[in-house]
């Protein structure tokens, strides 16, 4: 069998974490089979919450993360058009072949009386809820007059009663549901003639020659009635399986409260999307024992269905960053200067009026990123980082100078031997240079190393928290650096 497995959103929000894992996970299944197929689907049936700037968002969520469709509304297909809202007139000619089939009904009940029986259910305390199947028995002659006699109608499936329905999920196994439990009669064909999401997915799904459906758990209830229509209809169902929720850390679905979760603002924050696939391809999967980082090609050998775990997935930030980390690492110096390029820019760490970069800034940008490359998590903390290199630091309060055990004539003292070693320090070719001829003066002037270093990188750095000294003193150059300090110890001296 070649394997046709599709992504389906509804653009009514932006792309989050939950549907760049059902999407990734479609993709990977195909990938991991020859000459499988993965589509992509825009099922826009809800035309008041569908909206184009969703569907930008889509585009672009999946060109950043590098994942390609096959098929698709931008890349067309033989089963083209991929968008729902362009294939109306076919639904309604499946919604009809099932009314002449007698496996769906027109409804002609007003929203006002769908609203009163909610309201009466209520004041009863009653248990039952959705459609009362009102218009379930009328007689099909009688209901086509009333549709030409433009009275308006919706089309809902008329579930058999007193039937239970079973159908085989990969990863759930068998199911088996009771007809009556199921939804009561959905709604195939609103009046306006638009398909519900429930028949315009499994028309298509159908005409498109889905395989296999791979989508979140929350659909779960929606696939008795699929089974239904697909029975309904003739056709054989494709294979199911359902996806474990992604959880936060608490064990509630992933939301908001838990941090980040629409692509953007991970993309925002500096996050590289092979560290996202690679976090998010292992969310309710698992692959090789000991093995953490894959490439996509990677995942796509090793996909495989048996690899998907029953129980829901908890989205961990921390194993997210770490990933980040790791991708970072790999980098090297331009491509890294390249990804935080835009997010200096918008910081406005080139000129005040968020210029590019000067030929000149752009070296030393690049010659920065060794300094703050291995403990970066984002790529947006790397313009506060290094905003010495290229803005004159504040100048911090004595206090900050003062290394422990130490007093301010003593950091004075510390200091103008910095200043006096400075020179030496920048011109050094390498770190490892720079350190032996520091740790020889310290020995030297009896000073410990660490005292020494600590009002000098202040001085340099504005902080005594910072990048690497030496590589800092390097890029500053020696007349940048010993300004610097002369700066410092004029306002220790006041
Ligand atoms: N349009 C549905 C969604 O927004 C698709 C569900 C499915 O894959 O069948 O997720």
């Amino acid at each position: 069998m070649i394997i046709r497995d599709r992504y389906a959103p509804s653009p009514t929000g932006l792309q989050h974490i939950g549907g760049i894992r059902t999407a990734l996970f479609n993709y990977l299944f195909a990938r991991s089979a020859d000459n499988g197929k993965f589509l992509l689907r825009l099922e826009d049936t809800d035309r008041t919450r569908s909206e184009d700037c969703y569907v930008q968002n889509l585009y672009d969520t999946f060109s950043w993360l590098g994942i390609k469709w096959d098929e698709g509304p931008d890349c067309g297909g033989a089963f083209a058009p991929y968008i729902q809202s362009e294939r109306s007139s076919l639904y309604k000619k499946f919604a009809q072949e099932l009314l002449d089939k007698g496996h769906a009904y027109r409804c002609f009940c007003t929203t006002q009386r769908i609203e009163e029986v909610r309201l009466q259910r209520e004041a009863s305390h009653s248990s039952e809820s959705g459609y009362d199947r009102f218009c379930r028995n009328i007689d099909s002659n009688e209901a086509v007059k009333k549709a030409e006699a433009g009275e308006p109608y919706t089309v809902r499936l008329k579930i058999p009663l007193g039937e239970s329905t079973v159908f085989h999920d990969h990863l759930l196994g068998d199911i088996e549901w009771k007809n009556d439990d199921v939804n009561p009669d959905p709604v195939l064909l609103k009046s306006d003639g638009f398909p519900t999401y429930h028949l315009a997915n499994v028309v298509d799904d159908h005409l498109m020659e889905i395989t296999h459906v791979l989508r979140a758990q929350e659909w779960l209830a929606s696939t008795p009635l699929h089974v239904i229509m697909y029975r309904a209809f003739g056709w054989t169902p494709p294979q199911f399986c359902h996806l474990p929720m992604v959880m936060g850390q608490d064990g509630k679905k992933l939301s908001k409260r838990h941090g980040a979760t629409s692509i953007d603002e991970f993309r925002k924050q500096g996050y590289l999307p092979e560290a996202l696939i690679n976090y998010v391809a292992l969310l309710g999967a698992s692959y090789e024992e000991g093995k953490d980082i894959y490439t996509l090609e990677e995942l796509a050998q090793r996909f495989t269905l048996e690899k998907l775990n029953k129980a829901p997935a908890v989205f961990d930030y921390k194993k997210l960053e770490w990933y980040n980390g790791q991708y970072i690492r790999m980098k090297s110096d331009e491509e890294l200067a390249s990804l935080c390029l835009p997010y200096a820019i918008e910081a406005r760490l080139f000129s005040n009026k968020g210029d590019n970069p000067s030929q000149q800034q752009k070296e030393i940008f690049i010659s920065a990123m060794p300094l703050v490359k291995e403990r970066l998590v984002f790529l947006n903390e790397v313009p506060e980082k290094i905003a010495y290199l290229f803005k004159e630091p504040e100048i911090p309060e004595a206090e900050e100078f003062i290394p422990k055990k130490c007093d301010l004539a003593k950091t004075i003292e510390l200091l103008q031997i910095g200043k006096e070693i400075a020179r030496n320090l920048a011109q050094a070719s390498d770190d490892e240079k720079a350190e032996s001829f520091i740790k020889a003066e310290a020995e030297k002037r009896e000073v410990k190393l660490g005292d020494l270093m600590m009002p000098l990188r202040v001085a340099i750095t504005g902080s005594r928290v910072s990048p690497p000294l030496f590589g800092s003193l390097r890029l500053l150059g020696a007349e940048r650096s010993i300004e610097r300090i002369e700066k410092a110890l004029k306002k220790l001296q006041i």
